[in-house]
């Protein structure tokens, strides 16, 4: 097994890594080159059962779960250093898996190493209170942890989102059963069995492949998990959501968005045009955060739309494995079908494509960044994640516009303005309907601080002290001290 092989390419179930599962295997392709990578078991209902059970009797039996927290601190730090030790191994893997620049790459595993050593920190530090009472006694809350946990993540930074749901839900003393995207399985595997190196009780941790359409509807409604930590597209999320109110299950949702960029006149505008392009085109298109509605004042708009243009045309697309590569391929020839299917509907649509929107003459899943203008913001392309390299820009008149341009679709998970009017950037950052806004920059992700969205971008948050709650049960305690009163 990795990383004494090349892959991770064995399941982890019971405590034992599996070669072979009931449903076949699932073959990994290259998106770079389109040749085959390596393929990994999927697993059945008959070892999600397996899995659950073990991930049930660990939680009951381990003293992983109960007050003491030397253990979990302990582990969760060797586990945050077992990831730096590999890191260029899971960079690699990843870069190869997910078409992911490396240097990209080699930052997300390096965030997944600073969220273990984060909640190892936070282990001590999440506490309850103890609150004054109107009756003689002393009350007290405490938390607990659930139970066992399905954290079910995307293909699009496969390792960041397994330590987001992962690290969080073991410091708080839960079992947990990842499950990874059938197209990017591999780091997920890899961070078991760092899990296991670390010295992880069997059961407390498992990695079970396999695919959504397959088992999915079976791990959420299963009767032994009590809770799915999940991020992906917004029609998984109702699904699941349905799903788990059968039984009550607790539920959190990190879901799809079309986030706002909106460029004020009084801006620093050639900074804002020379960062949209990153924001939008970075991970290919690939993030949930992309901002990829960029809203821009009329009278800069022209200026605005130049520069952006001029620094999309510097943008270097290439190898993923090269260092100077900024743009790989999209993750699958599925994904780049769906995105030109939308670029050509941006047409249909009435919009001008001012660059981009063709395959770049190379082998692979490449499409060159796209910006597309012209289109009336209740457009399918401006109203639709297009989860690809597309930008559309839009202009706007006043600040009310912008806002109501901004707020006007399904989602809410991030957004950014640029101005350098304190009072407008308070007062828009407080009007924008999303769980994140960053003011004169793009950036919204930060260990420390909770991250999630607001309408159908889903609910609960990740990072931060936030997601500690949501692997657990607040308790309330009373002692009854002196006479009793009722
Ligand atoms: P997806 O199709 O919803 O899949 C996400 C995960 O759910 C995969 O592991 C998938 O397994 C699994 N799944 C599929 N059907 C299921 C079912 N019926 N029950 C349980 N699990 C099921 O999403 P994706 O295409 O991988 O990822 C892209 C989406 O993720 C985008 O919409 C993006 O915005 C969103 N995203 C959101 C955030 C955030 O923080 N808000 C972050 C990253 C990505 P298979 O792969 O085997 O189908």
């Amino acid at each position: 097994m990795w990383p004494e092989t090349e892959f991770p390419d064995r399941l982890l179930i019971d405590g034992r890594w599996r070669d072979q599962c009931s449903s076949g295997s699932m073959q990994l392709i290259e998106p770079a080159t389109g040749q085959p990578l390596c393929s990994v078991p999927a697993a059945g209902s008959g070892e999600v059962d397996e899995a659950l059970q073990a991930a049930s009797t660990a939680f009951r039996n381990q003293p992983w779960s109960r007050l003491a927290t030397k253990q979990r601190t302990t582990t969760l730090s060797r586990i945050a250093e077992l990831i730096r030790e590999h890191a260029e191994s899971l960079a690699v893997i990843e870069a190869r898996n997910v078409g992911k620049p490396i240097g990209e790459a080699r930052g997300e595993v390096l965030a997944g190493a600073r969220c273990f050593e984060y909640y190892a920190g936070a282990i001590s530090r999440f506490v309850g209170e103890t609150i004054p009472l109107s009756d003689s006694g002393f009350d007290f809350t405490m938390h607990q942890p659930l139970g066992v946990v399905a954290c079910i993540v995307p293909w699009n930074f496969p390792f960041c989102m397994a330590c987001w749901k992962v690290a969080p839900a073991l410091a708080t003393g839960n079992a947990v059963l990842l499950k990874p995207a059938s197209l990017t399985p591999l780091t997920a595997l890899a961070l078991g069995r760092l899990g296991e190196m670390a010295g992880l009780p069997p059961g407390i941790l498992q990695v079970v492949a396999g695919r959504g359409s397959e088992i999915g509807d079976h791990l959420v409604s299963h009767p032994l998990v009590r809770k799915i930590a999940f991020t992906g597209e917004t029609t998984t999320g109702t699904r699941i959501m349905k799903l788990a109110a059968d039984d009550i299950k607790r539920v959190s949702l990190e879901l799809g968005g079309k986030s706002p960029n909106i460029v004020f006149a009084d801006a620093d505008v050639e900074a804002a045009a020379n960062a949209a392009p990153m924001a939008v085109f970075g991970n290919t298109g690939q993030d949930c955060c992309s901002r990829s509605r960029i809203v821009v004042e009329a009278s800069v708009y022209d200026q605005f739309v130049e520069t952006m243009i001029a620094a999309t045309n510097r943008l270097v697309v290439g190898d993923p494995l090269h260092e100077e590569t900024q743009l790989g391929p999209m993750v699958s020839e599925g994904q780049r079908k769906s995105v030109e299917q939308y670029i050509e509907l941006a047409r249909q649509e009435g919009g001008r494509i001012l660059c981009g929107g063709e395959r770049p003459d190379r082998p692979g899943c490449y499409l060159s960044p796209t910006i597309v203008d012209g289109l009336a913001n209740a457009s399918r392309t401006c109203q639709e994640e297009i989860f690809g390299p597309v930008a559309c820009i839009l202009p706007f008149h006043d600040e009310e516009e912008a806002v109501r341009l901004a707020n006007d679709t399904i989602y809410g998970l991030s957004g950014s303005l640029w101005t350098r009017d304190l009072e407008r950037a308070l007062r828009v950052a407080r009007a924008i309907e999303a769980g994140v806004v960053s003011v004169n920059t793009n950036s919204s992700v930060y260990q420390e601080a909770p991250f999630g969205g607001f309408k159908q971008s889903g609910f609960g948050r990740d990072l931060g002290f936030e997601a500690m709650r949501l692997y657990t049960e607040i308790k309330n305690v009373f002692i009854r001290v002196g006479e009793v009163t009722s």
